[in-house]
């Protein structure tokens, strides 16, 4: 039997619910199809359980692509005004944290239930469990399930990216573009922690859980943030933002005291030593990873040339990293859909008309911090609107 629609939605996630609110808005017959048991499995896990829905800052800077104008139509037509007027409208509490990053207060579950209300008041349809195994160009769109066909003038993926296989995340979006012709910006693993190297790896990482406020640089990028030794590397906000940038078999370099003059006090101790050099990097750097960055880093003399040398190295600690942890403790992926192919005001293909890619599967990835929530609602919106 073939269920007949306006639109058809790949992916009941952030991008596609939003964008079937605002078509349903619009008195379209809209059909989500998700292959998860529920809608918005990641919303409900994201930020750790908290949703960072937006980022009051959100602006165009915030996002890489590798075309940096891409994403500045759709951020200025749905901003993160309008979701939390959304999110207000629903009275769902919410809190800023730090860096203009909105939270729930009780759990991401309420931005859920939320997108859901929204999607029913507007008479979208949501299908669970729907595996789709073909998708076929035939008087509009066909979407093949197991045991269903759904056709629409329109098609719309949103199957998001690679990120957390776990969590039902497919390349599904990705075949569709292929299949259509579609060029595809080389995907990898983004806001991920970074795999150190053997020898860092034995050096650093029996301090896993300790943290300390450093700016982290790579490709033209900075970051200023909290980093993380882990077990088998770095993370923490500072380097996941930083991953993004990386690329494997270059460095990153890391400035422990940024701002500081670090070694201040040990030109001004009574005596120059190791005990002094300690306790004026345990200033800023926690005191078991001071003492080991100091063991690996002794200065060749206390003489006022050496401490120079000294100041250098804890404002450019250069690490090679091994690699990433993947995709299975990626947030997000980089790369996707070539922007080129579509229309920055609605996302539609430029070559195939009808075709809308929305979301994490397009080439534009955003800061860590709610930007891409921010993106998906966004380019959700758009598409939505223009259906
Ligand atoms: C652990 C974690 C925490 C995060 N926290 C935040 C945060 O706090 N703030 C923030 O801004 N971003 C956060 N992110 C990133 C954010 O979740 C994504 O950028 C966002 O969900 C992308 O939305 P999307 O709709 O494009 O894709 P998704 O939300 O991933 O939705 C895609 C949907 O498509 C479905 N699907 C996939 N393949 C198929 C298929 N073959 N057939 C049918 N359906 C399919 C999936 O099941 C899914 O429901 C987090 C990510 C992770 C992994």
């Amino acid at each position: 039997m073939v269920h007949k629609f306006d639109a058809i939605i790949l992916g009941a996630g952030a991008a596609g619910l939003m964008c079937a609110i605002e078509a349903g808005k619009r008195g379209r017959r809209v059909a989500v199809l998700e292959r998860a048991n529920r809608a918005g499995k990641k919303i409900l896990i994201s930020g750790g359980g908290r949703c960072n829905f937006t980022n009051v800052h959100c602006s165009p800077e915030h996002f890489y692509s590798a075309n940096p104008h891409f994403a500045k139509s759709a951020l200025a037509r749905f901003t993160p005004s309008d979701f939390t007027a959304l999110v207000e409208k629903h009275r769902i509490p919410y809190h800023e944290k730090t860096l203009g990053q909105l939270f729930c207060d009780r759990s991401a579950q309420d931005i859920v239930e939320m997108l859901e209300t929204e999607c029913r008041d507007a008479g979208v349809q949501i299908i669970l469990n729907s595996k789709i195994h073909e998708i076929r160009c035939a008087d509009g769109f066909i979407a093949r399930t197991e045991s269903e066909e759904f056709q629409a003038p329109v098609l719309v993926v949103a199957t998001g990216g690679l990120s957390i296989p776990k969590l039902g995340a497919t390349s599904l979006g990705y075949d569709i573009a292929r299949q259509f012709g579609l060029n595809i910006r080389e995907t990898r693993p983004a806001l991920v922690p970074l795999v150190l190297g053997r020898k860092d790896r034995a050096e650093y990482c029996d301090l896993a859980g300790v943290s300390a406020e450093v700016e982290v640089f790579a490709d033209h990028s900075a970051f200023r943030e909290k980093m993380l030794i882990t077990h088998r590397g770095l993370s923490g906000p500072a380097v996941l933002q930083i991953s993004t940038c990386w690329r494997e078999h270059s460095t990153i370099r890391i400035d422990l005291a940024p701002g500081r003059d670090a070694t201040l006090a040990i030109r001004e101790a009574k005596e120059r030593n190791m005990a002094a050099a300690r306790s004026a990097l345990q200033v800023f750097l926690p005191k078991r990873f001071a003492t080991r960055w100091l063991d690996l880093h002794a200065p060749q003399a206390w003489t006022n040339r050496a401490l120079e040398e000294l100041e250098r190295e804890v404002h450019n600690w250069v690490v090679e990293p091994a690699g990433t942890e993947g995709y299975e403790k990626a947030e997000v992926t980089a790369g996707g859909v070539d922007t080129d192919e579509l229309s920055s005001k609605t996302m539609e293909s430029r070559r195939v008309p009808g075709l809308f890619f929305i979301g994490e599967v397009v080439d534009v990835t955003g800061h860590l911090g709610g930007f891409n929530f921010q993106w998906a609602w966004a380019s959700g919106a758009a598409a939505g609107r223009a259906l």
